[in-house]
């Protein structure tokens, strides 16, 4: 086809030119001092991003299962009690990899379109069992099958009304970058993240921020038998700037000129932006009159948004038709919401008018599988939006 593809999923994102160029390059020493420079220059940035002054940052060739184990093996003893929530594939996922790596996990269900109610953390750790009490709680910050984000300063709080010393390991997969987080101030012990996303860089990186409780762990003897996910040798290494393996070279090239990016933007207006360009994609459907799973429209994704189909259509018929007939991508429905939502992605590098035409096109493929809108109406609720927040941002001469 010809012209650009639209890939609007919630990640993999597209990754910008400057991004690209930054990667095609020859192959370096990873052993060598340039690599070590690099390697400088990529951490502080990390740190700034994940929202820290403190806190250990990982990186591995892998991906967010990767860095669910990673953050999982490194702090938890085998047969550990875990507290999880079931709202989403996502904090599903990450409770069955605690599960899967042999913790004991206590899963509480959800409805799926519900933010993880700080309430009911606290409730269920103050009626822990004091003998053997859970020494993790996994929650995801932005459940990226729902569209719904979960506020982490709350459930920090609840852990405190608790009195509770459980770590709190928070998914950050598909918020990191996009949407503000304070590791330092909402005492995160483990934030982990993935490249494809808010990164703007190709899928390959696991990337984590460990806060000094977490890393204490480890360095005491405490943790589970793991090899390559140990965080200790890459601590080590890392101090002179090497890895404990062969790292993803040009990716790490790609990931310094990405934190440029987004340190050139400021990460408050990125995530400004964000909340901007997710404004605008609600405002088109509901423009279309379809509902957003999202229960609470505080809690409302900036960088994803799930959206109901009517009752008959097959949400995957929908992404059929966006692809074949206009090259546009989106997510579809996952595990139990399969066939009954279409997901629009909207993080990473992202402006506008491509906003509009991913709308445009969403827009289109909704109406040719039967759904009764106006063409247009979607298209023109964002343009109003948009309009309105330029007219606020406008500075007299
Ligand atoms: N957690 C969240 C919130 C995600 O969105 C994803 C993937 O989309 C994952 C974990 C899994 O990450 P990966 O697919 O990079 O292994």
């Amino acid at each position: 086809m010809s012209g650009r593809s639209f890939l609007q999923i919630p990640g993999p994102t597209n990754v910008p030119d400057r991004v690209l160029r930054a990667m095609d390059r020859p192959v370096i020493d990873h052993r060598g001092p340039e690599l070590a420079a690099l390697t400088r220059e990529i951490l502080p940035g990390l740190r700034e991003v994940f929202g820290t002054r403190d806190g250990a940052v990982l990186l591995y060739p892998g991906s967010g299962t990767g860095a669910w184990e990673s953050a999982l093996v490194n702090t938890l003893a085998p047969g550990d009690r875990v507290l999880a929530f079931d709202h989403g594939s996502f904090s599903a996922g990450f409770a069955q990899a605690a599960r899967n790596l042999g913790y004991a996990v206590d899963l509480v269900p959800l409805r799926w379109g519900q933010d993880l109610p700080p309430a009911e953390v606290e409730a269920r750790l103050r009626a822990d069992d004091p003998a053997h009490p859970y020494r993790a709680v996994l929650v995801v910050h932005n459940e990226t099958s729902t569209g719904v984000t979960s506020d982490v300063a709350a459930i920090r709080a609840a852990l405190d009304a608790a009195g509770h010393e459980a770590l709190l390991l928070v998914d950050a997969v598909s918020s990191l970058g996009s949407i503000a987080f304070q590791l330092d101030a909402w005492r995160v012990d483990v934030a982990l993240a993935a490249s494809q996303k808010g990164l703007m860089l190709p899928p390959g990186l696991a990337v984590l921020c460990a806060a000094p409780r977490a890393v204490a762990i480890g360095q005491q003897g405490g943790g589970s038998p793991r090899n390559y996910f140990d965080w200790r040798p890459h601590l080590r290494d890392n101090a002179a700037g090497f890895f404990p393996y062969t790292p993803a070279t040009l990716l790490l090239f790609g990931l310094r000129e990405a934190l440029a990016m987004l340190a050139e933007e400021g990460l408050p207006a990125v995530y400004a932006r964000h909340a901007r360009l997710a404004g605008a994609v609600r405002a088109a459907v509901r423009a279309w009159d379809l509902p957003i799973l999202c229960e609470r429209p505080e809690r409302y994704s900036n960088t994803v948004t799930t959206v109901v189909m009517p009752d008959g259509l097959d949400g995957d018929a929908v992404l059929r038709r966006a692809r074949e007939r206009y090259n546009l991508v989106l997510g579809t429905g996952l595990g139990k919401l399969k066939g009954r939502v279409v997901r629009i992605g909207h993080l990473g590098a992202l402006n506008e008018l491509e906003v509009l035409a991913t709308l445009g096109g969403t827009e289109l493929a909704l109406r040719e599988c039967g759904v009764p809108l106006t063409l247009g109406a979607g298209v023109a609720a964002a343009q109003q939006l948009f309009a309105e927040s330029a007219a606020l941002a406008a500075v007299p001469d």
